[in-house]
C-alpha cells in the first residue's frame, strides 16, 4: 500500500446528533480504529474524534467520479493520492460546547451534515453553524445526508430548508452536496466539494512551532517497573512550524504547584523522544492532523489529561501566561441552542464564565463588566496570544451556554 501521508488539514464534521458524522467519517476513512499505536489513538479520539482519510484520484475518469477513497479505480489501476485530511468528529450528544469549540479551535474547514428526512434546523445544527460563524471557519461544505430514505420531491424540499436556514450566515456561500453516506452515494461529489471549498492553509514553515496540547496521558499499563516506564505522552494538533524528535519544548502554563496555601503554575520543559502522525511514528511533523508526543516527563505529570488546554513550543517563545485578562465582548442577540430563543443579558460584575480559549477550557468570574468589555479573572490560567478569540458561555438553566465571542485585550 502507498504509505500514510501526514494529514495536512484539520476539517470538522459538526451538525446534530444522529444525522451521520460519524458514518460519513467512517466511509471517507475505512476502518479507522484499526490502525497503529492504538493506545494513544484511541485515548485521543474518544473526545475529539480524530480520523485520517487520504482523498486520491483516478487517471482518465471525469469529475466527479474521479474523486475517490479507494487505492483501486474501477479500471483496475492504482488511485493517485491527493492529500490525506484529518476530521474532527464533534460529538453531537455533547451538551457542553466546550467541547465543540476547542475542537473548533483547530478546524481549518468544516463539513457540517445535515439530515434530508428531519426539519431545519434542528437545535445543534443551529448551535453549531452559529459557533463556526463566531470562531470564523468560512470553509464550509455542507452534506445533504440520507437522501437514501426520502423522495426527490422531500430532497427537493429540505434542500431549500438548508438554503434559507444558513442565508446570512458562514455557510450561505458553502455547497449543499446530497449524499448518503449508510449507502455510500455521492462520496465522491463530497471530496470534489472538499477540495475546492476547503484547501490546505497556507503556512510559514519557519514560524516557531505551535502545539495546542488538547490531551495528555500516561500510556503504561498498571505495575510498570520504573526502568521501563515511557515518558508522558502530549496529544493535540501542531498550528505552526515544525517539529522535531529531539527538539526541546516548554509547556505552558505547566503544572499546578502548592506553595504555602498558593497555587501557582510553572513552565515544563522537556525533549520530544517520539512522534506520531498520520497513525506512524515520524521524525518530523507538520502542522495539520492529530499529533502525538512521546516526552521525557514523568508520565504522572501527563496522567488523566492533567496536561491538557497547554500551549507547547521552543522554550522561550510562547505567548504569556493570563491568570486574568481583559476581553473585548461581542455577545450573541439569542442563546444559542435555546428552546424559546431567548435575548442574551449584558455581562454583569461578579458573574462565573466558562471561556474557551484555544484548546483551554477555564472558568472565571468577572472582576469588572463595562458596556462591550469585560475583566475576568480565573480559576486556572491559560496561555494565550492577545488577540485570541473566546468562546464566552454563561450558565442558564442546568447547562452552560454560549453566548458571545471575546477578544483578548491585555
Ligand atoms: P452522528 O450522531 O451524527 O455521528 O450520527 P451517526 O453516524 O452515528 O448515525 C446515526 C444513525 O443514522 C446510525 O444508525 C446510522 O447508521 C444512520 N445513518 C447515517 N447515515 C445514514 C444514511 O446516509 N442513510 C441511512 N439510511 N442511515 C444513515
Ligand atoms: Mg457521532
Amino acid at each position: 500500500m502507498v504509505g500514510n501521508r501526514q494529514p495536512e488539514v484539520n476539517i470538522g464534521l459538526v451538525g446534530h446528533v444522529d444525522h451521520g458524522k460519524t458514518t460519513l467519517v467512517q466511509a471517507l476513512s475505512g476502518s479507522w480504529t484499526d490502525q497503529h499505536s492504538e493506545e494513544m489513538k484511541r485515548g485521543i479520539s474518544i473526545r475529539l474524534g480524530y480520523a485520517d482519510a487520504t482523498f486520491r484520484h483516478c487517471e482518465g475518469l471525469d469529475e466527479p467520479e474521479c474523486y475517490t477513497v479507494e487505492e483501486e479505480c474501477p479500471d483496475g489501476s492504482e488511485s493517485e493520492p491527493l492529500r490525506t485530511v484529518s476530521f474532527v468528529d464533534a460529538p453531537g450528544h455533547e451538551t457542553l460546547m466546550a467541547t465543540m469549540l476547542s475542537g473548533a479551535s483547530l478546524m481549518d474547514g468544516a463539513v457540517l451534515v445535515v439530515s434530508a428526512n428531519e426539519p431545519v434546523p434542528q437545535p445543534q445544527t443551529e448551535e453549531h453553524l452559529m459557533a463556526l460563524d463566531i470562531i470564523g471557519i468560512d470553509n464550509i461544505v455542507i452534506a445533504q445526508n440520507k437522501v437514501d430514505l426520502v423522495d426527490a420531491d422531500t430532497a427537493r424540499d429540505n434542500y431549500d430548508q438548508i438554503k434559507e436556514f444558513v442565508e446570512g450566515t458562514v455557510a450561505e456561500d458553502a455547497p449543499i452536496v446530497p449524499v448518503s453516506a449508510g449507502q455510500e452515494v455521492n462520496l465522491d461529489l463530497l471530496i470534489q466539494a472538499i477540495e475546492e471549498e476547503i484547501p490546505t492553509p497556507d503556512r510559514d514553515p519557519d514560524a516557531d512551532p505551535r502545539m495546542h496540547v488538547a490531551r495528555s496521558f500516561d500510556i503504561n499499563k498498571p505495575g510498570t517497573s520504573a526502568k521501563d516506564l515511557a515518558g508522558g505522552v502530549l496529544g493535540g494538533s501542531l498550528v505552526e512550524g515544525e517539529l522535531e524528535v529531539g527538539d526541546e519544548i516548554e509547556i505552558r502554563p505547566g503544572r499546578e504547584v502548592e506553595e504555602g496555601g498558593q497555587t501557582e503554575y510553572v513552565p515544563i520543559e522537556t525533549t520530544i523522544r517520539s512522534l506520531q502522525a498520520g497513525g506512524e511514528t515520524v521524525d518530523t511533523v507538520t502542522p495539520g492532523g492529530l499529533l502525538g508526543v512521546g516526552t521525557g516527563l514523568d508520565p504522572s505529570l501527563t496522567k488523566g489529561d492533567a496536561l491538557a488546554g497547554r500551549m507547547a513550543g521552543p522554550p522561550g517563545t510562547l505567548p504569556p501566561t493570563w491568570n486574568e485578562f481583559t476581553m473585548e465582548v461581542d455577545l450573541l442577540e439569542r442563546v444559542v441552542g435555546a428552546d424559546q430563543g431567548e435575548t442574551v443579558d449584558e455581562i454583569s460584575t461578579g458573574e462565573p464564565l466558562m471561556m474557551t480559549v484555544g484548546t483551554a477550557t477555564t472558568v472565571g468570574s468577572v472582576t469588572s463588566a463595562r458596556e462591550g468589555e469585560c475583566e475576568v479573572r480565573l480559576k486556572r490560567p491559560v496561555a494565550a496570544e492577545p488577540g485570541t478569540k473566546i468562546a464566552i458561555n454563561r450558565r442558564i438553566g442546568a447547562r452552560w451556554r454560549l453566548i458571545g465571542l471575546g477578544t483578548l485585550t491585555d
